[in-house]
């Protein structure tokens, strides 16, 4: 698209075209993938189609001063971009094909450009999912990603499919995403007066690099009866799965979370207040690891099967026909959770203005 009146690019390139070519239609971005017969440059891209498959499509858009801030640096964001998509497609057990990329940016530099290219090209190599085209305009910063994946026909995980019984695992760790975010706008708020460069390289991973877990979601396609990935808190995501799989007319899904056995990591259990942990860790967003229901006749196999992948899977409470969710205390005694969700102090500390997460 041409930039029409609102500006010109800048003497970095000449051209639009020469801008494209440069930063996006490059080989480390635009590789060559079994199922994609032409990536950028026509008017369009041209996938393969197969027998025995189908297709999987999600798209996210993250805009300045919404989801992330201005100055936030831009190979991470590109990162961030790319995982949180990818994200989606695990959480319904596809294996990726490609990506396209809708850019708005307010004006054109070089180094910003090349390290959110060098981003994107380092994630797109890493789970194989290849730059299939885009769009490039000028605006307030904005990035449009939206995947395409496969799976085998109707092996695809839904948020439906869960029943009474069932159990809810989830991969990796919880609270992180969300304990990240809040070290990255209330440092001060945060027990970390002591940080090492180490550790805050980690902070920042933990929200601008999370983990799509792809192969995981692939693996479980037959075993799990319900998955999605957690965006905004398994609190709050947990009740997606209980409403999309209640039987129209039939008795209503509730769950009970066990808050002794949530997963966290260690620089969590050291950073977070001990009595702020479990609220954060059930409440808080952006971890994007997989919670997954899987019936009891299933569990050993779900289990061994992400061991085999050396991930983290840990059983947090069961689906049951109460409706809402309780949870179990650290003293054995249960609790309805509230409906509104769970606040934790991320909401309670000011958030910097254009630095929330969540539109
Ligand atoms: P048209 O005007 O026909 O829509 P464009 O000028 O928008 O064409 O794009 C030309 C080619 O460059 C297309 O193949 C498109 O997919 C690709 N392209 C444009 N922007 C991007 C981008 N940000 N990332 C990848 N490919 C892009
Ligand atoms: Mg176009």
């Amino acid at each position: 698209m041409r930039p029409g009146n609102c500006g010109h690019w800048s003497s970095v390139v000449a051209t639009e075209f020469e801008l494209i070519g440069r930063y996006f239609n490059r080989p480390e971005l635009a590789f060559a993938h079994p199922d994609v017969v032409l990536g950028p440059g026509d008017d369009a891209a041209i996938l393969a189609q197969h027998t025995g498959r189908q297709l999987v499509v999600s798209v996210d858009t993250l805009n300045v001063g919404v989801h992330f801030p201005a100055d936030a640096p831009p190979a991470l964001l590109a990162e961030r971009c790319l995982r949180v998509n990818l994200s989606d497609l695990a959480a319904m057990g596809a294996e990726p094909l490609g990506f396209t990329l809708a850019l708005s940016m307010p004006t054109v530099s070089a180094c910003w450009l090349q390290d959110f290219s060098d981003g994107l090209a380092r994630v797109a190599q890493q789970f194989n999912c290849p730059l299939l085209g885009g769009d490039t305009t000028r605006g307030p910063l904005s990035i449009t990603v939206q995947v395409h994946g496969h799976v085998p026909v109707d092996q695809a995980l839904r948020r439906s499919g869960a029943k009474a019984g069932d159990l809810i695992y989830v991969t990796g760790e919880l609270g992180c995403g969300a304990a990240a975010l809040w070290y990255l706008q209330n440092s001060e708020l945060f027990q970390a007066r002591d940080i090492s460069a180490a550790e805050h390289s980690r902070w920042l991973a933990a929200f601008y690099r999370p983990q799509p877990r792809l192969a995981e979601g692939q693996a479980l396609r037959t075993l799990a009866s319900a998955a999605l990935d957690i965006s905004d808190g398994i609190a709050s995501d947990l009740k997606h799965i209980l409403r999309a799989s209640t039987p129209e007319g039939g008795e209503t899904l509730g769950a009970v979370l066990d808050s002794r056995r949530l997963p966290v990591s260690e620089d969590f259990q050291q950073r977070v207040p001990a009595d702020q942990q479990v609220a954060l860790a059930l409440g808080g967003g952006d971890d994007y690891e997989l919670c997954v229901c899987v019936a009891p006749g299933n569990e050993v196999a779900a289990v061994s099967a992400l061991a085999a992948l050396g991930t983290p899977f840990h059983c947090i409470g069961h689906i049951d026909t109460g409706s809402g969710i309780r949870l179990i205390n650290r003293d054995g005694g249960c609790t309805t959770m509230p409906d509104g969700g769970y606040r934790h102090f991320a909401e309670q500390s000011a958030a910097a203005p254009g630095a929330g997460v969540h539109p």
